[in-house]
């Protein structure tokens, strides 16, 4: 097995025996909207990312760390590698994945239930690119009544992909997501941790709060706004009892900025109420919280604006 680290370090004592503890990254990839995100907030048990029926949700690559006394694990989870993009944010977001798969030290590949499709088929083409060992996560497993259906479409992503570590699961249902977290801890290299234990993501507070807004708002807009509207928090302090946040919405027109306000204002209303809602849960604290949609135009192809509104690599 590859990704073994030397580690001169004394071992570290469990529970009366000696042994180094395992620690390292999980990239987890696939194709957009096979259900990477979820199946990390399930890995974690808490929502970290955010998910969405639409494709291309996750911009970011955002870790999410799981620390025990034996092992610490880093679940990458990263925008769905797609097709060359045309615009700036399109080659960010292949950065961000590209980036996670190199520097895996076990990549969990996710698909589908039941068929295996061209979109599968590119991402293990990069994925082969790399010397990591390689995880199948089969997921959404709970549409299937039938398991034993299940059986034939495993021999043939097996004989396709010449790979027998297949992992049948449902991140929605958190059936067998255990057995695969087990699977990416025997993988990994002993080592010793490589975040404090107290720390469970790379994510700011602020970078979430901006993220939980654009998941409302991904949830209630049409197909092709969520891909040009971005969520800038200009305001987030903390006060002894509750938590203040002012934020903005960017589109690229004013058309968009009608979509967004919504007739009446409702759709920014319903945005606010449900953001605000998530945003509480995660911080665990009362959220004053509020939305202003601005106009930018050409922001998703302006690299300056993407470093502003945190697209930085
Ligand atoms: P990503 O683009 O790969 O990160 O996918 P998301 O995690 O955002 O999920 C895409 C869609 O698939 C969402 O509507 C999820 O609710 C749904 N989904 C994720 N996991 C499961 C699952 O185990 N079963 C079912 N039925 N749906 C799922
Ligand atoms: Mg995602």
């Amino acid at each position: 097995m590859t990704g073994f680290h030397a580690d001169r370090r004394p071992p570290v004592t469990v529970e009366g025996g000696v042994s180094i503890p395992r620690s390292g990254y999980a990239a987890i990839v696939g194709r957009p909207n096979v259900g990477k995100s979820t199946l990390v907030n399930r890995l974690l048990g808490r929502k970290l990312c955010i998910i969405s029926r639409k494709p291309q949700t996750t911009r970011h690559r955002i870790l999410g760390i799981k620390t025990t006394s034996a092992c610490q694990i880093v679940f990458v989870d990263t925008p769905g590698i797609h097709g060359q993009g045309a615009t700036a944010l399109n080659r960010y977001m292949n950065r961000a994945a590209s980036g996670a798969l190199d520097g895996g030290d076990v990549v969990v590949l996710v698909i589908e239930a039941a068929r295996w499709r061209d979109g599968d088929e590119q991402v293990l083409r990069r994925v082969r690119g790399t010397t990591s060992p390689l995880l199948i996560a089969i997921n959404k497993v709970d549409r299937i009544s039938d398991k034993q259906a299940l059986l034939p479409f495993m021999a043939e992503v097996s004989r396709h992909t010449g790979l027998r570590d297949l992992i049948p699961l449902s991140a929605r249902r958190g059936t067998n997501v255990d057995a695969l977290e087990a699977e990416v801890v025997a993988r990994l290299p002993r080592r010793d941790y490589l975040y404090p234990s107290s720390q469970s993501s790379n994510c700011s507070d602020r970078f979430l709060a901006a993220e939980f807004v654009r998941e409302q708002l991904t949830d209630r807009l049409g197909q092709e706004l969520p891909y040009s509207l971005s969520v800038e928090i200009e305001r987030f302090e903390n006060e002894a009892d509750l938590t203040r946040i002012a934020a903005t919405v960017w589109v690229e027109r004013p058309g968009q900025k009608a979509i967004v306000v919504g007739r009446m204002g409702n759709t920014l209303k319903l945005v606010g109420i449900r953001a605000r809602r998530e945003i509480q849960a995660a911080l665990g604290r009362r959220v004053y919280l509020r939305i202003w949609v601005r106009t930018k135009e050409g922001w998703s192809n302006d690299e300056q604006a993407l470093m502003r509104l945190g697209y930085v690599d």
